[in-house]
């Protein structure tokens, strides 16, 4: 790892990223695209040194209350976290200044931080987002290597159901001829139904492949599934978007799953959920009148 000094910590809506680069080497990572002009080797993770000092002056400057967010760009959890707790010390700080927190990751290690997560569900407003991709735990420890399996994120879930604090899954992506079957699919939801999970995000039954991602993730595929790269490239050319021959019919599966069990399935209501916070407040402040 190497330390940097940062200039600006929160995007315009909020996000924040106290890393960059991850450790966690799931084979399919978008973060790893040249678009996102990284200019050191993506394990090698870049630590902004001053972000959790940056993070209490902006938010004490703030006259705006909201949700910060983390996790989308790097896992917030990686093994380096145990050292630096810089995403502990971040949720501390959204604690004290009376912000809300959302905190994107695929690690059991979310579960280090109960305790603030608690704080935060109690006093200002918290949702916990979980990746899950595989219901095959073997297949799991391989495209997702760094992180503990699914089964074992599942657990996590429950766990925080019991703690009443609300998660939100991403089902993304979904690698064509490795986990694009009805079995997965079905799998997943309802593992997210018997944990209690409010919404589900999934874009469609694909990945995205574009230049950085694509060769470390063909680079994988030839070392743990001999013939699938040239099956991609047969199918899939230069494209982008790689989408499951079985797109339509799992995500209809998908839909109708969500709508049995009552869990979100449209992105845009589950990104207005993850922002709440301001309108929990304006409906709380008309209370007072
Ligand atoms: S956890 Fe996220 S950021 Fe890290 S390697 Fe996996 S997909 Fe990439």
């Amino acid at each position: 790892m190497h330390f940097v000094q940062t200039k600006g910590i929160l995007s315009a809506r909020n996000g924040m990223n106290l890393y960059r680069g991850c450790m966690h080497g799931c084979i399919y990572c978008d973060s790893r695209s040249a678009c996102y002009q990284m200019h050191h080797p993506f394990e090698d993770i870049e630590v902004k040194e001053n972000a959790i000092e940056l993070l209490d002056h902006t938010l004490r400057s703030k006259r705006k209350k909201g949700m910060i967010a983390t996790g989308s760009m790097s896992d917030p959890y990686m093994p380096i976290e145990q050292t630096l707790h810089m995403t502990h010390q971040s949720m501390e700080c959204a604690l004290k200044h009376g912000f809300g927190y959302t905190v994107l990751t695929k690690s059991d290690h979310i579960l280090d931080d109960l305790d603030v997560l608690r704080q935060l569900h109690q006093k200002t407003r918290c949702v916990v987002q979980m990746t899950l991709t595989c219901m095959d735990d073997e297949l799991s420890r391989i495209i997702e290597p760094g992180v503990c399996p699914t089964s074992r994120r599942i657990e996590v879930l429950k766990i925080l159901q019991k703690e009443r604090i609300p998660t939100v899954v991403w089902l993304c992506p979904v690698l064509p001829y490795l986990t694009d079957t009805k079995e997965n699919i079905t799998g997943i939801v309802n593992a997210c139904h018997k944990a209690g999970v409010w919404g589900i995000i999934c874009f469609g039954m694909g990945v995205t492949l574009r230049e950085g991602n694509r060769e470390y993730f063909y680079d994988c595929l030839d070392r743990h599934f001999p013939g699938l790269k040239q099956k991609y490239i047969r199918t899939y050319g230069q494209s982008y978007t790689c989408s499951s021959i079985h797109h339509n019919r799992l995500m209809h599966l998908f839909h109708d799953l969500c709508r049995k069990y009552s869990i979100e399935d449209n992105p845009d209501r589950i990104f207005d959920y993850l922002q709440y916070f301001e309108e929990k407040k304006k409906a709380e402040q008309l209370t007072l009148f």
